[in-house]
């Protein structure tokens, strides 16, 4: 079967908002506008319709789905199949706080529909993921969504913008009225004035504001304030100054005093938009049905096709050289998994989006990254009310396939032909440890299971066992996200868990040479026991681990027990010796020691093997290290002062400072064990507006004061 929708054709965007905004709301409007499109311009693709009440059970939770498709023809354009694009909507999370979910749609998506609350505006949260998607070079269009809420403020919301985000953005549209006066959107290029009328708002009326004879007042059933009129050309006049200075030929016609046409001017909108030099906002209310077609035009006019972005890198797993893949259908198949769902329905469900080439239901792809083969039994597509089998899958779309058993967020799928690891969604190591247990003990395998389930889905989240206790340590980016964790653990598979406190990952290593021997001799009447060796342990550099070196010559110690005295070495490592954290970047010689015919056996070798470690690393210059984060504020440049007092009371080093529009963006290294609760004290710092990013970066030594501290327990 061939492609349905060429490739121009194709958006995979997402709805990004502060929670709140409207970003359910809006896309429910969308899938509901665009549902009836689809019945109108394509009736008959050969999917299966399931039963009215499945669909109406299903409605939750595809709407929360981690991809879904519609289509629409743009309102300009005459309803015909060749007309119709395709829109892949993909679920952003409105919470910050898991770093790993917001990153992953990031990556995959080519553009964003940024939605605000027109009496909030710019809210913090806003702020953040505003730059997390300039990182990923997500091109963007705003709305600003309540306009009939009391307090909407039309100016006053695109001002924050052009403050906090960017003075960039320009306005497409401008309401007709406000709060519970708000009826409808001018469109400023076609100056025409937009209602929204049936139940749903489903009927998009068109009133120009200029009449055939040139003179600015309206014909048609509406009655559009004269001032209006005029604030309306004031506004085009803007927007349009701002769309000819980004194209030399037109800004020159336009200086002669010749009028742009309407194609001329979305074309050069749109390239400054892909290429983010200018950022269209549009308005309306979603929940009172007003603005969302527009918004849905400028989808398609505005954002871009998978053409239009840059190839995608990644590694030929062959040359191990670097190697882009074109989104072009006869490339090899190269594909990013970026996210794991259970589906009550179907069971494990993952989300992929294709690169290059394209992918036939019942082969195989090699999963590059485990470099395991996995078959691709059904590849499914997530519409508003139903779910579609496809044959086959092509270059820029999104799908979903159903039993993968090792494949994880972030994996490659591709070829196997042509093996290639696509650039890598980086997600930061855990820094934050605690131990968890059921609160009853008939649940300790269903806890279990549960908590594999969640790490499958969340590469941020780790389980761990304590070989000694037997408790389970669960370790993650902070500490809400494993509140979270827990919470979920509740909800979703019905166990519940108590924890211990959190802890900071501290470690130990040596910084000198140093010897020891390690004896364990028991002789007194029958069989004794005998183990005895000496070690000696050195520093290595940081990063570099363990390593046990076997420096045994002419059988001193047999063979066999060398094993043994390694075990005992390592049991003693993972124990520590200044306050219980385990030993790293060391390396331990064993070199000398004795042993006796009858007594020595492998648990005395190992016992001495033990005391022996623990002697030679006392005497090198033990020391703790402390996980160092790497942290990046941004603030309004008037917390500035006390922004860094604060991080220099926290131990930090500030790095670097920087100023990005009216804000400053700091740059420090600080210990995590300084960091905890910091949301909340920027938070109270900055009124709300600071925003910070952090990740591990290294382990350092742990100044000898504080170490004394965590030594005698008194800080943690
Ligand atoms: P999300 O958290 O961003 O997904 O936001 P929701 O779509 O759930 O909306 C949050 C709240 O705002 C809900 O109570 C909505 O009914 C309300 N809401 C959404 N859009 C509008 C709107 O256009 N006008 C008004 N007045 N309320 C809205």
């Amino acid at each position: 079967m061939p492609r349905l929708y060429p490739i121009e054709r194709n958006r995979d965007i997402g709805i990004i908002a502060h929670i709140d905004a409207g970003k359910t709301t809006t896309t429910e409007r969308i899938l509901f506008y665009t549902g009836i499109s689809h019945k109108i311009g394509d009736i008959d693709e050969g999917t299966t319709v399931m039963d009215w009440m499945a669909q109406e059970r299903e409605r939750g939770i595809t709407i929360t789905s981690a991809a879904t498709t519609c289509f629409w023809t743009p309102r300009d354009l005459p309803r015909a199949k060749e007309n119709e694009y395709r829109i892949n909507i993909i679920d952003t999370p409105g919470h910050i706080d898991f770093t790993a979910e917001v990153q992953r749609s990031l990556r995959v998506l080519d553009g964003g529909v940024v939605v605000f609350d027109g009496v909030a505006g710019v809210e913090p949260q806003s702020e953040t993921v505003w730059r997390q998607a300039d990182k990923f070079n997500v091109s963007r269009i705003c709305f600003i969504n309540k306009m009939d809420r009391v307090g909407a403020n039309f100016e006053k919301s695109l001002e924050s913008i052009w403050q906090k985000l960017s003075p960039d953005a320009v306005a497409l549209q401008i309401p007709i009225g406000e709060e519970d006066k708000f009826e409808g959107v001018i469109d400023l290029l076609n100056l025409k004035a937009l209602y929204f009328e049936g139940e749903n708002g489903e009927r998009v009326v068109e009133i120009a504001l200029i009449n055939d004879k040139g003179e600015s007042r309206p014909e048609g059933r509406k009655e559009i304030p004269h001032n209006l009129v005029e604030k309306a050309e004031e506004w085009r006049k803007k927007l349009i100054e701002k769309i000819v200075a980004e194209d030399e030929k037109l800004l020159e016609k336009y200086l002669s005093g010749e009028e742009p046409s309407i194609e001329a001017l979305r074309s050069i909108l749109r390239k400054a938009t892909l290429s983010y030099k200018l950022i269209p906002v549009f308005c309306g209310s979603s929940l009172k049905n007003k603005g969302v077609q527009p918004l849905l035009d400028g989808v398609i006019y505005y954002l871009p096709s998978p053409v239009d972005m840059p190839p995608t890198k990644g590694t030929d797993q062959k040359t191990n050289q670097e190697i882009e893949r074109l989104p072009l259908d006869d490339q090899p198949f190269s594909a990013l998994a970026f996210k794991i769902a259970s589906d009550p329905y179907v069971g494990t469900l993952t989300y992929f989006r294709v690169y290059s080439g394209h992918l036939t239901k019942g082969s195989y792809v090699l999963n590059s990254t485990t470099g395991e083969k996995e078959r691709i039994g059904r590849i499914l597509r997530m519409h508003a009310n139903e779910r579609e089998e496809m044959e086959e899958i092509y270059a820029g779309e999104i799908g979903a396939t159903v039993g993968l058993k090792n494949t994880s967020t972030g994996h490659t799928l591709c070829d196997e032909n042509h093996p290639v690891i696509l650039e890598k969604i980086s997600f930061p190591e855990p820094v934050i440890s605690i131990r968890i247990e059921p609160k009853t003990k008939a649940d300790q395998e269903k806890m279990g299971m549960a908590l594999k389930r969640l790490a499958e889905e969340d590469p941020t989240f780790k389980i761990k066992g304590d070989i000694e206790t037997g408790d389970t340590i669960i370790s993650g980016m902070g500490e809400l996200h494993l509140d979270i964790i827990v919470d979920r653990m509740k909800r979703e598979f019905g166990v519940e868990g108590n924890v211990g406190r959190p802890q900071v990952a501290y470690k130990e290593t040596v910084k000198a040479i140093a010897e020891a021997e390690g004896k364990y001799i028991r002789q007194s009447g029958g069989r004794g026991q005998y183990g005895h060796v000496w070690l000696r342990v050195e520093p290595r550099e940081r990063g570099k681990g363990f390593e046990f070196i076997d420096e045994v010559k002419g059988g001193i110690i047999p063979q066999e027990f060398i094993p043994a005295v390694e075990k005992g070495i390592k049991e003693a490592v993972d124990k520590g010796v200044v306050a219980g954290y385990p030993l790293v970047d060391m390396a331990v010689a064993l070199y000398d020691g004795s042993f006796h015919e009858v007594d020595s056996s492998e648990i005395a070798f190992k016992i001495a093997g033990s005391i022996a470690l623990q002697g030679a690393a006392k005497r090198a210059k033990p020391i703790l290290l402390e996980p160092i984060m790497k942290l990046e504020v941004i603030i309004p440049q008037e917390f500035f002062g006390d922004v860094i007092g604060d991080l220099n009371a926290r131990r930090g080093k500030i790095e670097d400072t920087k100023d990005r529009l009216n804000l400053k963006v700091i740059d420090a290294k600080v210990p995590l064990s300084e960091m905890f609760g910091y949301a909340t004290s920027l938070r109270s710092m900055t009124e709300g507006r600071g925003t910070f990013t952090m990740e591990f970066d290294r382990y350092e030594e742990v100044p000898a004061n504080i170490a004394q501290e965590i030594i005698e327990g008194k800080r943690k």
